[in-house]
Order: structure tokens, then sequence, then C-alpha cells
């Protein structure tokens, strides 16, 4: 084991130092490396998306209100989505990073500290769950990608509930138990090739403050005759907020990337570092501030919602949909949407999940004589269909931005000219697109077989460790599961789409 002086913060190119034991670390990069180490790099990030989402919700509410001409329907449904996706998939959770959401927070705990602790009974994922169920509910049934004024108000109300959340609870409760999105980034992040961790564990062993949990504080603050107790000192850096201690953490799960511990630590032993994508999904045991996954049905819940919601959200844009809630309406005589809609959701996220899930559980569980529940084997297996289900987010989310990327060029030249009445930015170049659907299809199903590759290798790990003696028994029921929905994926991809929020839809 390395012996360490504690008291003695490293420096880069110590021959302690962290940073050279090879692996690829974003935080040594030359220039991004030094801006991200930055103090005050995140509210530099979220400041510019913090002015284009209060543009957003000018022009949502006082722009044209025709979704493919306006700011914040185009920039919601088509880029911002397209891009985080493409950003999880390169990278990392980096839009966790530069939310614009959190900046009015940071801006009122300057003048009231939160005194509230998040309630214990809903220290869990039910609440992002319901939250990340009825945003996607609520997208079908008001037709979000449509409606400008719809979109902007849902872009008020995420700035007014991240702020009434977290000037009232301590923490990053609204992230960690709340923010729909964010739980999206965590387990899409799962994918990601870059993971905020420790560089070198040893150190973390000699360390005696544990900034990185802590926060770090300031010793020289003035305290009389009395005795120092160093909790009882004033923060001059908070550490990590959602409850993730560096040396237990385990991948990306709940992790922001708000490199709060990372300016902490003061022994500069955290890095963003190349790690192979999808291996957390496969482990075992306790995570720091997330529990042990084999034990937590919320998150299996969560990776239902997130995989074949997946699913329902692609085929919703399909046409297939439409003949289908006319059938429902021809059945069932209902004449209004919302009932329909709730029994399609009922199908996609209740009844298909446990049929499915279900029954490759009692097949393990037969096959292999286990005496695990079936839940907990749900539980254990349900991790795998997370990178299938960010293919088909790819896939989807990928196809509206590829094919209307450059629509942001015309209906930004229209808005300054609305704005101004001059065209300052030239006369609006309507006809540009992206690219053809002829290009984007090779790409999408590219998508979706990185995806099933990662499902199965993901799966495979999971029965080998499950009962080693005969992993195929455990493999074969997940296997079949995974396959299905990819075929189901790819279907879906041959249906003709409604090219939502773009001019390509009329
Ligand atoms: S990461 Fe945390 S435990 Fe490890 S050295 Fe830094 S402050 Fe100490
Ligand atoms: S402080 Fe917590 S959430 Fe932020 S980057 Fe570090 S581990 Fe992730």
């Amino acid at each position: 084991m390395t012996v360490l002086d504690v008291e003695r913060p490293l420096e880069r190119g110590d021959p302690q130092s962290p940073g050279a034991n090879g692996q690829f670390d974003l935080l040594e990069v030359p220039l991004l490396g030094g801006f991200l180490r930055w103090r005050w790099s995140r509210t530099f990030l979220q400041l510019p998306v913090l002015l284009l989402s209060l543009l957003m919700i000018a022009h949502a509410f006082f722009g044209p209100q025709l979704a493919p001409k306006n700011l914040a329907a185009l920039l919601t449904w088509v880029h911002f989505r397209g891009l985080v996706v493409l950003v999880l998939l390169v990278g990392g959770n980096f839009f966790c990073m530069a939310c614009p959401f959190m900046l009015p927070r940071e801006l009122a705990r300057r003048f009231v500290k939160p005194s509230w602790r998040w309630p214990r009974i809903l220290r869990n994922k039910w609440p992002s769950i319901i939250c990340l169920v009825g945003v996607l509910f609520a997208y079908e049934l008001f037709d979000l990608w449509g409606s400008p004024w719809w979109t902007g108000a849902l872009i008020v109300g995420y700035f007014a509930a991240a702020f009434a959340i977290d000037t009232a609870f301590e923490r990053a409760s609204f992230c960690k138990y709340v923010c729909p999105v964010g739980q999206f980034n965590f387990l899409s992040a799962t994918m990601s090739p870059l993971e905020v961790k420790v560089r070198q564990p040893d150190v973390c062993h000699e360390c005696t403050t544990k900034d990185c949990i802590r926060g770090r504080h300031d010793v020289n603050a003035p305290c009389g005759d009395q005795t120092i107790i160093l909790s009882e000192l004033p923060i001059i850096q908070r550490g990590c907020e959602l409850a993730l201690f560096q040396p237990r953490k385990v991948g990306n799960l709940d992790c922001t990337f708000c490199l709060d511990c990372v300016y902490a630590c003061p022994h500069d032993n955290i890095g963003i570092i190349a790690r192979l994508p999808g291996e957390e999904l496969a482990g075992t045991g306790t995570r720091s501030g997330i529990g042990n996954l084999d034990k937590n049905a919320g998150w299996t819940v969560l990776t239902a919602v997130f995989v074949f919601g997946a699913l329902l959200n692609a085929f919703a844009m399909t046409s297939p949909v439409y003949v289908l809630e006319q059938e429902i309406s021809r059945w069932t005589g209902l004449r209004v949407e919302w009932p329909i809609l709730g029994m399609l959701f009922m199908f996609g996220l209740i009844i298909e999940p446990a049929i499915l899930l279900g029954t490759a559980a009692a097949v393990t569980q037969y096959w292999t004589h286990s005496k695990v529940t079936m839940w907990g084997i749900i539980n254990r297996f349900a991790r795998s269909l997370i990178p299938l289900g960010f293919g088909i987010w790819l896939a989807h989310y990928g196809f509206h931005f590829f094919t209307g990327a450059l629509t942001i060029i015309p209906v930004t030249q229209n808005a300054c000219r609305m704005a101004f009445g001059l065209d300052l930015l030239g006369k609006p170049m309507w006809q540009m697109g992206g690219l053809p659907e002829s290009v984007v299809y090779p790409m999408e199903l590219g998508f979706l077989g990185l995806g099933l590759l990662g499902s199965l290798l993901v799966c495979w790990r999971i029965a080998s460790q499950f009962n080693s003696q005969a992993p195929t028994k455990a493999f074969f029921p997940w296997s079949v599961v995974i396959i299905t929905l990819f075929v189901s994926a790819c279907w879906i991809l041959t249906q003709p789409m409604d090219m939502r929020g773009t001019f390509l839809g009329g």
C-alpha cells in the first residue's frame, strides 16, 4: 500500500499523484481538464443553457404556435433529446452537469438555507417513477411535441418544481428523488464510457477527512476560545449532495457529474475516468447512496419504465398506433383519448413487462432450481435490458435529431426577424432539414444492434454469477426476452413515422 502524507495536498506531477496510473482521465486533458477542475466550470456551463431556456420560454408563449417554427418545441423535442443521448453515448452525464434548473436554487440558497430533510418514506425512486410515467403520458395526451405553449409551460413548471423542492429540502433532493430527466440520464449513463471515480483507492484508505462526502470546512474560521469541532465549522465546498461516497461509489447511477466531490477532495484523488460501458450493470453488492440493486424494487421498476417506455414512446409515433386507438375506441365505445391512452400505457408499462419478466424469472427459477424468489431474480436480471433500452431511445431520438438537426437555422432566423423586425441573420432558409431517412435508418439499426449486443453480454455476466455451474439455463430465458424486445423495436422502426416537431411531418 502506498504510504501517503494525508496532510499535504497532492500536486499534479507529484510521484504520488493519482493522475499517473495509466487510465484515461478527462480531468488530465490539457485545457479541458483545467476548465473542468475550475470551481465555477459548472456555473459557466449552466449560464448559457439558462439563457437559452429563458429564450425558449419567451418564444413558447409569444412566438409562433406552429411547433416546427418555434424554438421551445423544436429545441426541446428534436435537439435537446437527441444531443442528450448522443453525449451520454460518447461521454457521460454532462447534461445534468449543465442543468439550468439548478441555478435558481443555487442563488436562493445564498439567502435561505433549506431546513427540511426529504421525507424518509419518499427516499426512493417511486416519486421519480410517477413523474417519469406522468411526463410520458402527458407527452402523448397533450401532443407536447406539437404545442409550443405546453412545452413552455412544462419548462416553467420544471424550474418551479426544482426551485421549490431544493429551497425547502436539504441536499439535492430534486435530482435524486424527483427529476424524471435525471433518472433517464442516470440509467442511460450506465452505458457511458466515462465515470466520476476515485483514482487511487489507497489514497482514500489513508484519508482522514472524507471531504468528498462531508464537504470541506473552513479550518481558518474564527472560533474564539472554543475547542474546534470540524463538522461545526462553515463549509467552503460541499461534498456529494447525492450521498455517493467516492471510495464506495459504483458506476454512474445517481451521479449528476456536478464535480462537487472533485473540488472537495483535498488529495486531488477523483477523476472523470474511462471505463467499460455497461460493466457496472452486472455488479452485485451494496453501492454507496443506492444500496443493493438486487434488493431494490424501485430501481427495477424504474428500469422497466425506461426500457418498455422506450418501445411505447417509439411505437406511439408510428401510424399503426392511430389505427389501434381507433379500434379500441370502436370496441369500447370510448370517445375521449385519455382512457384509451391509459389502456395502451397499462399494457405497455405494466402488463407486458409483468408477463415477459415474470415468465423469464419463473423459467430461470425452475431450470436452475434456485432458492432466490422470482422478484429477486427479476431485480437481478432486469438490469441486463438497460443497454437495449438505451439503444431504442438512441435510435428514436437520434432519428428526430439527425433528420431535423438543421431546422434550428431557419427557426432562429425567423425568431430574430420577429424580435427585431429585421433579417439580421438572413432570410429564413426553410428548406434546411437534416440527413435523409435512407442514411439515418442504418444508423438506427446500428444503435439497436449495439444495444442488443450490450444486453446479451450483460445478461451472460449476470447469468454466470447467478449459476456458475450452468449459466446457459439462466441466460436462455432472459436472452429470449431481450431478442423479443429487439425484434419489436426493429418492427417499430420499419413503420411509417410521424415526423413530430419537424417540417418533414408537415
Ligand atoms: S475521494 Fe474522498 S475519501 Fe478519497 S481521498 Fe478524496 S476526500 Fe478522501
Ligand atoms: S459530487 Fe456526487 S453527484 Fe457530483 S460528481 Fe461527485 S459523485 Fe457525482
